[in-house]
């Protein structure tokens, strides 16, 4: 039987809070990864060949650069073997949407031919303590389990609550409900029933990809990573945040905007000053649901991927890693 690798990082799944009633006063990143496994097979799960390793154990609000990059390399070093049929990350849900997608980026560009056997990364995380008298976390782990042994699973995905989504595509929306995540309106790739995948859309194959950027992310120590921030446009915006950051020497900026990636006044104009000077900066949009719809070039572009309109947070991302692969 091709095996799992378990990669555990911490977050709420791992989270432990005073008393079963508790489900907001936790904290995060306490239980190892082998407890949490426990809880996961006594949900009738114990059909797969499993292999775990404690990774970190971080609140995921605190995810560092560092931290990606051995993540990435964990990842590529199980998926390279020819034992392994996919990787499961237990992750906190805060920035699971970013791990997600830079792993997603970044593995596509790691050496070895797995990417074409199709192999999966599958992401998974709960709102609720380990310790809470109904957690979420065992059963989204068994859903976790489940998916990455399912042969059409590939590239990044997560699970939680139930629903599968794709790296690109998934969105953390709600602060405190189960099912916190949506994968806007590209829809699900899948639901979990009962110990199966139904799905309802093929998993894209892993994307082509520079192997330089591979060598870019590992090689560079985090210290030395480009510098790009988000900002967000709202009433009353100023060019001074922007001004401050570009006088701190900031190397990347991606604006929040408002609607249809749309910037206040002051700061367009300080972002188009900016670029001028040679620092890039691009747009996307604060709205929670949809994608912005992209109309007429802009002074200040609009971030996207493949023709896609990017969430901020996935911008940042983008942003981050072509920055890093143009200083290689
Ligand atoms: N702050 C936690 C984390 O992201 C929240 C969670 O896991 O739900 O690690």
């Amino acid at each position: 039987m091709e095996k799992i690798v378990v990669l555990a990082t911490g977050g709420t799944i791992a989270g432990e809070a005073a008393s079963a009633a508790e489900a907001v006063a936790y904290q995060a990143a306490q239980r190892p990864v082998a407890a949490l496994l426990e809880a996961a097979q006594a949900l009738g799960d114990g059909r797969h060949a499993l292999e775990a390793r404690q990774l970190v154990q971080i609140d995921s609000k605190d995810m560092e650069i560092a931290i990606w990059q051995q993540l990435a390399q964990a990842c590529a070093d199980a998926l390279a073997r020819p034992d392994v049929r996919a990787v499961v990350i237990t992750h906190g849900t805060d920035t699971l949407e970013e791990t997600a997608y830079f792993l997603q980026r970044v593995l596509a560009a790691a050496p070895g031919s797995w990417q074409q056997q199709g192999k999966a990364v599958v992401l998974t995380a709960a709102m609720r303590p380990a310790t809470a008298r109904l957690s979420d976390g065992p059963q989204n782990l068994a859903d976790a389990l489940t998916l990455a042994a399912d042969a059409r699973a590939c590239g990044v995905l997560a699970v939680v609550a139930g629903k599968v989504f794709a790296a690109s595509e998934v969105s953390k929306i709600h602060p405190y409900r189960l099912d916190a995540f949506s994968p806007g309106d590209a829809g699900l790739l899948a639901w979990m029933e009962e110990g199966s995948v139904r799905w309802l859309r093929t998993a894209a194959p892993w994307p082509q990809a520079d192997s330089r950027l591979w060598r870019q992310v590992q090689d560079t120590p985090a210290s030395d990573w480009p510098w790009v921030e988000l900002l967000a446009s709202h009433a009353c915006s100023s060019a001074r945040a922007l001004q401050a950051l570009l006088q701190a020497g900031v190397h990347g900026l991606v604006l929040s905007g408002t609607g249809n990636a749309t910037l206040h006044h002051s700061l367009e104009q300080a972002a188009t000053l900016a670029q001028q000077q040679g620092v890039p900066v691009w747009r996307s949009s604060r709205c929670l649901a949809g994608h912005v719809v992209p109309g007429a070039a802009a002074a200040v572009p609009l971030a996207l991927e493949d023709g896609l309109p990017l969430t901020p947070v996935k911008a940042r991302i983008v942003l981050l890693l072509d920055l890093l692969l143009k200083a290689s």
